[in-house]
C-alpha cells in the first residue's frame, strides 16, 4: 500500500519529496495543507539495526515519521555523529541491584504517565519523573523525585527508563536525552499505542548494551480507574541481554502488570499494530465521529444509545495527539478508516436502494408516490446510476 520510490543511503529509505505530503484529493482530503496520508514519508528502517542474539528485527520496518527531510537529516546525523559510540565508551558499568524493587524513571509525566505511576509506587517501587512541563507539585503528591532537568534524573541511574510521552513527540524525546548519563545496562520500555514506530526507533537510537522492552497496556486513566483486573497488557520483548539479572529485571517489570490481574498478552509489535488498527483506532475513531455529530442524552435514551454516549465520552478524554498518533504511526490505519468510509456509503446504498424499491412499486401500481423530497435527489441518482449500470 505505501510505495517508497526513492531510496535513501545508510540504510534509510524514503519517499523523499516533500511535495508528496500535500493535499491528495483522491483520497478525501480537501484542505490544501493536510498532508496525505497515503503519501506520508515513511522511513524505511532497514536490518542495520543491532542484533546481540536475542534481538529480533524485521527487515522492512516502516517508520512514520512527521517533518520528512528534517527528521531524516538529524537521525542520519544522528547514526553517523560519534555519539553512540562515545555512549558505549562513557557508559558507568553499575552492577543491577539483587532486589525486586525497582527504580523507573518515567518520561513524559502527563495523562498516563502519572496513572501508571501510581501502580508502581503503591507496589514498592522508586518512580521518577521528567516531563515537559514542570509537574513538581503533582509529583511530590504521589511521592514520585520530579526531576525538571533530564540529566539530572539520568545521574539517578535508575533501571528502566519508561517512554510515557506522546507517540508524535518520541523521536525529540529520545534524542534529547542525555543517554550517555545513564549505567550501561538501562533497560528501556515505552507505552505507546503504536508499536512499531518505537521498537525502530529503540532500536536505531540506543547503544547496544540497552535492554527494549515494548509494550502497551491496553487501558487508561478512565478505563483502568478501579481496577486493571482482566485488562490487557500487551508486551513484546525486543531485545534483552542473556544475563540473568537482565532477564529477572524485565520479568519484574512485567509482573507489575501480572500482579495488577492483567491479561498477559506476549506478541510482537508488527501483529499489534494490526489488531490495534482494526480495533483500537477504528473505536477511537467511531468516537471522534460521534463527537462531531454532537449527540445529546434524551428523555428515552436506550442502552444501545447509552452506550454509544459512553464511547464518545471514553475516546475524547484522550487527547487528540494520541489520537492522531493512532493514524499516523500505524501503517494499518490508513486502511481501516477507507474500509469506514467505504462501509458508510455501503450501508447508505441499501438504505436508499429499498426506498427505491418501494418507490418502483408504486409507479407500477400508478398510485401516488409520496416520499419525503430529502429522498428525492438521492433516489434520483440511484435511478440514474442504475441505469448506466444496465446500459454498460
Ligand atoms: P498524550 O497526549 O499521548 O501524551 C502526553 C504526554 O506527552 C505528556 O507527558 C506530554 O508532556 C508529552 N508531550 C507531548 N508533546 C510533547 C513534546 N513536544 N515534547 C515533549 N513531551 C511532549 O497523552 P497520554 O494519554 O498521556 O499518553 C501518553 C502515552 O501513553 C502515549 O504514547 C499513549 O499512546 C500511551 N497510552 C495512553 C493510554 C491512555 O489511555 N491515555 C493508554 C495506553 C498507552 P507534558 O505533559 O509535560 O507536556
Amino acid at each position: 500500500m505505501f510505495s517508497l520510490p526513492s531510496i535513501l543511503s545508510n540504510n534509510i529509505q524514503t519517499q523523499s519529496s516533500s511535495s508528496l505530503l500535500f493535499n491528495n484529493h483522491h483520497h478525501g482530503f480537501h484542505h490544501s495543507t493536510r498532508p496525505s496520508p497515503r503519501l506520508h514519508h515513511r522511513l524505511l528502517f532497514s536490518s542495520c539495526a543491532q542484533t546481540d542474539g536475542s534481538t529480533t528485527t524485521n527487515n522492512n520496518n516502516y517508520v512514520s515519521i512527521p517533518s520528512l527531510d528534517d527528521n531524516v537529516t538529524r537521525l542520519s546525523k544522528f547514526l553517523e555523529s560519534p555519539r553512540l559510540s562515545k555512549i558505549e565508551a562513557n557508559t558507568s558499568s553499575h552492577p543491577l541491584s539483587n532486589s525486586n524493587k525497582l527504580k523507573i524513571a518515567i518520561i513524559g509525566f502527563g495523562n498516563f504517565g502519572q496513572f501508571i505511576a501510581k501502580a508502581f509506587i503503591q507496589q514498592g517501587h522508586i518512580v521518577l519523573a521528567h516531563s515537559r512541563t514542570d509537574y513538581s507539585h503533582v509529583a511530590q503528591s504521589l511521592n514520585v523525585n520530579f526531576f525538571k532537568d533530564p540529566s539530572d534524573l539520568c545521574e539517578q541511574h535508575p533501571d528502566i527508563i519508561l517512554l510515557c510521552t506522546s507517540i508524535n513527540s518520541l523521536e525529540r524525546v529520545i534524542h534529547s536525552l542525555p543517554i550517555q548519563k545513564l549505567k550501561r545496562n538501562t533497560l528501556f520500555v515505552d507505552v505507546l499505542s503504536v508499536k512499531e514506530f518505537p521498537k525502530n526507533m529503540f532500536l536505531q537510537s540506543l547503544p547496544q548494551e540497552f535492554d527494549i522492552l515494548c509494550t502497551h497496556p491496553m487501558f487508561g486513566p478512565t478505563s483502568g480507574k478501579d481496577s486493571w483486573k482482566g485488562l490487557p497488557f500487551m508486551f513484546d520483548k525486543v531485545r534483552i541481554g542473556q544475563e540473568e539479572s537482565r532477564i529477572k529485571r524485565v520479568n519484574n517489570f512485567i509482573n507489575i502488570f501480572e500482579k495488577e490481574g492483567c491479561r498477559m498478552v506476549e506478541m510482537s509489535c508488527f501483529e499489534h499494530d494490526k489488531y490495534a488498527a482494526d480495533s483500537q483506532f477504528i473505536t477511537h475513531s467511531i468516537g471522534r465521529v460521534l463527537q462531531k455529530l454532537g449527540p445529546e442524552t434524551t428523555p428515552i435514551n436506550t442502552k444501545g444509545y447509552e452506550k454509544l454516549l459512553n464511547l464518545m465520552e471514553n475516546t475524547i478524554a484522550d487527547s487528540f495527539d494520541l489520537y492522531s498518533g493512532l493514524f499516523m504511526y500505524n501503517n494499518n490505519s490508513m486502511k481501516v478508516l477507507e474500509r469506514l468510509d467505504a462501509a458508510l456509503e455501503s450501508v447508505k446504498r441499501e438504505l436508499f436502494g429499498k426506498v427505491l424499491e418501494k418507490l418502483e412499486k408504486r409507479v407500477v401500481k400508478e398510485s401516488r408516490v409520496a416520499f419525503p423530497t430529502t429522498f428525492s435527489n438521492t433516489i434520483e441518482k440511484l435511478q440514474v446510476e442504475r441505469k448506466e449500470e444496465a446500459l454498460s
